[in-house]
């Protein structure tokens, strides 16, 4: 009987999950009368994966045995490790022991909160940028850790502030370059600065690269791990949902530091077995075969990122990568009032901590004539709150 079940307190420290509110409310307003909603609010890439990738898959799954069928290697195919390592020397400059510096996992996501529970307990904190992504804090409350907020300045390319946060008993560190939701591409300097503050506490840094191909104006892509040190002090995640469209294929990497890598591998031992062989098989399609697919998704966001400053832009952050555009609301206009009158459905900057008051984050991966719609919508709020 259901009342009788025990209910553990973790169960009731995970926040509401922030997009399944925001989706929940959405789908609240677009049942009731009027135009049909534009959707600016969700991440979800709209240009699907390269063909060969696709090819790849259906190629692999078409194998009818236990090697392509069956349970796969835990750890990943090694030959998928080495594609990743291969990539990492090819395009960040980054040399990568696949075997002991690599970890395959399902997206990005869950390793999000793995990495949590492979660095932190109860009294320690864990410092998430202000604003951070909506699914950093989950870890934290599974962990039973206290969730700490690590300031940065709009004015520095939302370079964060280690000068203002706790120095004692801080387990880990979480960075976003290219962020989400700000949109701000790395400066020089910022991955330095973690990893003395990494030395300084003993913290681990965890960069979030899920965006790190995604950089505009001539932007080279840059990884932590091609810090001097950062493999000391923590691990990137690098994921396949972004730069190759295969957000729903679940497939991304934890690399650098050996030992976190291998407490990673240890956890997912335990909670998983190993993912579809011809997932990992188009992985490596994706990753060693051409590369023309990403610089075209490159050039589509920006393309789109230019329309939406041309609308909006005196109220935009610059927008220097992943596929967003954070912006200020001005007084008088609120998400849930554009959603209720004007039909139009962004990311409540709340949700991204609370430097986010104020603010929402729009979508570029979203075909150009919904953004086009979209900004209409969006305009058309802004006049009437105009002097
Ligand atoms: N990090 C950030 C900043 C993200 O925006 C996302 C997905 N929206 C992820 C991680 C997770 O990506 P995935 O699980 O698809 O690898």
């Amino acid at each position: 009987m259901l009342g009788a079940m025990k209910r553990p307190s973790r169960i009731d420290r995970l926040p509401e999950q922030y997009f399944m509110r925001l989706l929940a409310r959405v789908q609240e307003v677009a049942a009731q009368a009027g135009e049909p909603l534009v959707d600016l609010g969700r991440g979800n890439p709209d240009v699907p994966p390269p063909a060969h990738v696709i090819e790849a898959l259906v190629e692999s799954a078409r194998e009818q045995t236990v090697q392509v069928h069956g349970y796969a290697p835990f750890s990943g195919l090694p030959a998928l490790r080495s594609a990743l390592a291969e990539r990492y020397a090819a395009h960040y400059g980054v040399d990568l022991d696949p075997e002991r510096e690599v970890a395959v996992v399902p997206g990005t996501k869950s390793a999000l909160v793995e990495l949590v529970l492979c660095l932190a307990e109860r009294g320690d904190t864990v410092l998430l940028p202000d604003p951070y992504y909506p699914d950093y804090p989950s870890g934290v409350a599974l962990a039973g850790a206290e969730l700490g907020l690590l300031p940065l300045d709009p004015e520095r390319g939302y370079a964060p502030r280690f000068d203002l946060v706790q120095r004692e008993n801080v387990a880990a560190v979480f960075l976003n370059y290219p962020s989400n939701p700000t949109a701000a591409a790395v400066r020089d300097g910022v991955f330095e600065d973690a990893i003395a503050f990494a030395h300084e506490t003993g913290a681990a840094v965890i960069h979030d690269f899920a965006y790190g191909d995604l950089v505009f104006d001539g932007r080279k892509p840059s990884s932590f791990l091609a810090e001097p040190g950062a493999r000391e002090v923590g691990v990137e995640l690098f994921s396949m949902s972004k730069s190759f469209g295969m957000a729903g294929w679940r497939l991304g990497f934890v690399v650098g530091n050996a030992e976190l890598v291998e407490r990673m591998s240890t956890l997912q031992d335990h909670v998983s077995a190993g993912i579809f062989v011809p997932i990992q098989q188009a992985g490596i399609a994706a990753l060693t075969g051409s590369q023309e697919t990403v610089a075209e998704r490159v050039a589509l966001y920006e393309r789109r990122r230019d329309r939406v400053l041309a609308a909006v832009g005196e109220y935009a952050a610059p927008c220097e990568g992943a596929f967003y555009v954070w912006i200020r609301l001005p007084d008088g206009v609120t998400p849930e009032r554009l959603l209720e009158e004007q039909r139009l459905v962004v990311a409540p900057g709340e949700g991204f901590g609370p430097a986010g008051s104020g603010w929402a984050r729009l979508s570029l991966a979203t075909p150009d004539e919904l953004i086009d719609a979209g900004l209409e919508r969006l305009c058309a709020a802004l006049e009437t709150v105009k002097a």
